[in-house]
């Protein structure tokens, strides 16, 4: 990016090589990662701890994922480029912006209006075209563009929503936390000719996923 610091440039690529080294081996989305520019998705009081491997807060109490989780969770999507995405939580954008650069077409759902109105502008100046944006419900998918050969869910939900699954293409995968606000587990959860497979990826902590086929939608995190 022209105009940046040279010195988040530096801190990039150090993050980079840290995520290399806790077990991040999808050369393609180390690359991704190492030419995002996560301080702009950040306010700017946060700016100088962009590249510490730690979540931050947003607006409307909401987080930003920890690199490595973002890292982890895209590289158990197994992108090749040609995929359709569906995404639930846009929140900042950061994640919806990896996944805009490794697959063919983003479908990112974000229940706040005002976190959905100021990660659009933010991914358009980025340069990414290939990403549809919705208000609402996540947890009901997006029939209109399903299947889906991923779907990354970055907020907790208490079980597999059902209509996720069923927007899932065959051979699909999607990689959802489930558990409450103690106990998180990632999971891996492919759609195959024999049915649902679930595989753990490993503990989590993320805000709630609120909703008809998550948590309700008014109490308190
Ligand atoms: N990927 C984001 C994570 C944001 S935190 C980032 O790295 O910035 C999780 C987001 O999920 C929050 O913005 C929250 O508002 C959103 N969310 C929670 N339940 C949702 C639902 N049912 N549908 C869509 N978004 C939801």
């Amino acid at each position: 990016m022209s105009g940046e610091l040279p010195d988040h440039a530096s801190r990039r690529q150090q993050l980079v090589s840290r995520l290399r080294e806790r077990g991040i081996s999808d050369a393609l989305v180390l690359e991704a990662l190492g030419e995002l520019p996560r301080e702009d998705f950040l306010p700017d009081s946060l700016a100088a701890e962009a590249y510490e491997d730690i979540a931050l807060p947003l607006e409307q109490g909401q987080t930003i994922s920890q690199p490595y989780i973002v890292a982890l969770m895209t590289q158990e999507l197994h992108l090749r480029g040609l995929e359709r995405v569906l995404e639930i939580g846009t929140g900042s954008g950061y994640q919806t912006a990896l996944l805009a650069r490794l697959a063919r077409e983003v479908v990112t759902i974000e229940r706040l209006p005002e976190l959905a109105e100021s990660a659009r502008p933010r991914l358009a100046r980025l340069g990414l075209r290939n990403i549809t944006y919705v208000v609402g419900d996540g947890t009901l998918g997006h029939p209109p563009d399903a299947p889906y050969d991923g779907i990354l869910v970055t907020a907790a939900a208490p079980r597999i929503p059902q209509p996720l699954y069923d927007q899932l293409a065959l051979e699909g995968r999607m990689i959802i936390p489930v558990g409450d606000e103690t106990h998180q587990m990632l999971l891996a959860v492919t759609r195959s000719p024999r049915g649902l497979e679930t595989e753990e990826i490993c503990g989590c902590r993320f805000v709630k996923l609120r909703g008809a086929a998550g948590w309700p939608e008014s109490d308190e995190d």
